[in-house]
């Protein structure tokens, strides 16, 4: 029943609403890691605190300023992460990653749940950056256990 266009707007409302009102937004201050992302491109700036469980991912949150893609994509992040396994966390990044660089037209990779609302900036090179900031900024917390990540 929903043609594309009403599934792009409802997209586009969750992205604004996630942009808006970001979930999982605060300092950990017991964070086992936090890693800083920026983005000069846009001037996206984005801090992800991870707090593992032995192999499980226990908490994340993050904290930072930036346009509404980049801001709504680590909200949606860490929504999905908690509880997760570290290689379940990368697994999501890969198959995140693959959606935001794949070509427009071509099915979006499985089990991204929530994080198709994403998929729309795989037509917009400029923005694929926004959205894989709170990402590259994941992956330095869970393999070096923090430091800082430019996308440049
Ligand atoms: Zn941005």
């Amino acid at each position: 029943m929903s043609s594309e266009g009403e599934l792009r707007d409802l997209y586009q409302e969750l992205i604004l609403d996630h942009g808006r009102r970001p979930r999982n937004f605060s300092p950990m201050p017991d964070a086992s890691a936090k890693a800083e992302g920026f983005n000069p491109l846009c001037g996206d700036r984005v801090t992800v605190f991870v707090k593992t469980e032995g192999e499980r991912i226990g908490a994340v949150s993050f904290q930072g300023s930036g346009c509404a893609i980049s801001t709504a994509s680590a909200s949606l992040m860490t929504e999905r992460l908690k509880g997760m396994t570290r290689t379940e966390a990368q697994g999501l990044l890969d198959r995140f990653h693959a959606m935001v660089i794949s070509e427009p037209g071509k099915p979006l990779p499985a089990d991204l749940g929530k994080l198709e609302v994403l998929g729309g900036v795989r037509e917009f090179p400029m923005r694929v950056k926004c959205a894989t900031l709170a990402w590259h900024a994941l992956k330095s917390a869970l393999e070096q256990g923090g430091g800082t990540v430019s996308t440049e």
